[in-house]
C-alpha cells in the first residue's frame, strides 16, 4: 500500500477520555481539509498499571502506524522518557500534549502554551509582542506587562511559560505557595512573586495585572457555582479576565468580571487553538479554523 496515500490515523491517550472534544476537532479538521483518516482514542491507565501499555502505543507513533497522538492527564509526564526530542516549550512545561515524528527523532511538543497565547492576543489584543518568539526586550521600561494566575498546574504552567516567552511579567497565586513558587523558577520567572491563596484585598495594592487567568478546575461543570476570585476582593479596573475552564460556556469568574465592567473570555479558544496547532504539525495542513469553532460550538 502507499504510504503517502494510507488513511491518518491519528489519536489521543490519558485516562479518563470519555469527554474529551479533542475527536469532534480532528475529525472535523481531517473532514474540512479532504483528508481520510480518523482520530482513536486510546484509554491508557496511570503509572505503574499502564506502563507496557504507554509504551506500544507510542511505538506505533515511531513506526509510522500512527501519524501524532495527543496526550492528556495522567500521561502529559509519563510520556517524557519515552521520547527521543522535545520542543523548547514542552522542555520548559515539562510536559507534553502532542507527539510526532521528525524526522527520525520521536518529538514531543506541549501546544497548550501556543493555543494559550494565541487565544489571549485573539480575545483581548492586547499583546505587546507579535507571537511567542523572539520575546521582547525585557530591559526595556515600560515593557512590561503583568499577569496575575490562579492556580500552579499544568495549564498554569503552559500559560506562564507562554506569558514569560512574551516579555510579561508573571505573579502566582496558588494553595500550594511552594507549587507556585516551583513553577516560576523552572519557567523562568521570580520565584518571589508569588501571592497567597486565596487572594486578599490587598494582595493588589500598588499593582494592577493587566491579565488575570484562572488555572485552577475551580468553576468547571459540575462544580459551576465556584469561583477561583474571592467575592471580598473587587475586581481590578482594566484587567482582562481569561478562564482556561471551558465548561461552561460562561463560568461565575467570568459571569462576576463581566458584570463588573471587564473583558472576560473562558477558554474554549485555547482548546480549539491547541488542537489546530497540533493538526498542523501532523498533516501540514493549514488549520480548518471555521471548521475546528463549528465543531465544539456550533
Ligand atoms: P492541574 O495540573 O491539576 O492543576 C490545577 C491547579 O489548580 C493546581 O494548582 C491545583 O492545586 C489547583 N486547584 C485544584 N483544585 C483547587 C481548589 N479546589 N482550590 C484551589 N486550587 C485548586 O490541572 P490543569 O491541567 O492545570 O487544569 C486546570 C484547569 O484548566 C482544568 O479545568 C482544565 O480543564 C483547564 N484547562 C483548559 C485548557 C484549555 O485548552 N482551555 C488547557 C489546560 C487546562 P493542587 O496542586 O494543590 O491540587
Amino acid at each position: 500500500m502507499n504510504a503517502a496515500r494510507s488513511p491518518l490515523l491519528l489519536g489521543l491517550t490519558g485516562s479518563p477520555l470519555g469527554h474529551s472534544l479533542s475527536p469532534r476537532l480532528h475529525t472535523a479538521a481531517l473532514a474540512a481539509c479532504g483528508l481520510a483518516g480518523e482520530y482513536a482514542l486510546f484509554p491508557v491507565p496511570p503509572l505503574p498499571e499502564g506502563a507496557a501499555d504507554l509504551a506500544v502505543l507510542i511505538g506505533r507513533v515511531r513506526s509510522g502506524e500512527l501519524r501524532g497522538l495527543n496526550v492528556t492527564i495522567p500521561h502529559k509526564r509519563s510520556v517524557l522518557p519515552l521520547l527521543d526530542a522535545l520542543t523548547p516549550a514542552a522542555e520548559a512545561i515539562g510536559a507534553v500534549n502532542t507527539i510526532y515524528m521528525e524526522g527520525n527523532r520521536l518529538t514531543g511538543e506541549n501546544t497548550d502554551a501556543a493555543g494559550f497565547w494565541m487565544d489571549v492576543k485573539r480575545c483581548f489584543d492586547l499583546a505587546p509582542a507579535p507571537g511567542l518568539v523572539p520575546p521582547v526586550d525585557r530591559s526595556v521600561p515600560g515593557e512590561r506587562w503583568l499577569a496575575l494566575l490562579l492556580g500552579a498546574g499544568g495549564g498554569a504552567r503552559a500559560a506562564a511559560w507562554a506569558l514569560l516567552q512574551a516579555g510579561w511579567e508573571v505573579r502566582v497565586s496558588a494553595r500550594q505557595a511552594g507549587q507556585a513558587a516551583a513553577l516560576l523558577r523552572e519557567i523562568g520567572g521570580d520565584a518571589e512573586q508569588v501571592l497567597a491563596w486565596p487572594l486578599e484585598p490587598a494582595a493588589l495594592d500598588g499593582w494592577t495585572p493587566d491579565l488575570i487567568v484562572n488555572a485552577t478546575p475551580l468553576g468547571m461543570s459540575p462544580h459551576s457555582d465556584a469561583s477561583p476570585w474571592p467575592e471580598r476582593v473587587p475586581f481590578p479596573a482594566g484587567a482582562c479576565i481569561y478562564d482556561l475552564v471551558y465548561n461552561p460556556r460562561e463560568t461565575l469568574f467570568v459571569r462576576r468580571a463581566r458584570a463588573a465592567g471587564l473583558r472576560a473570555e473562558t477558554g474554549l479558544g485555547m482548546l480549539v487553538e491547541q488542537a489546530a496547532r497540533a493538526f498542523e504539525i501532523w498533516t501540514g495542513c493549514p488549520p480548518p479554523r471555521g471548521a475546528l469553532w463549528t465543531a465544539v460550538d456550533p
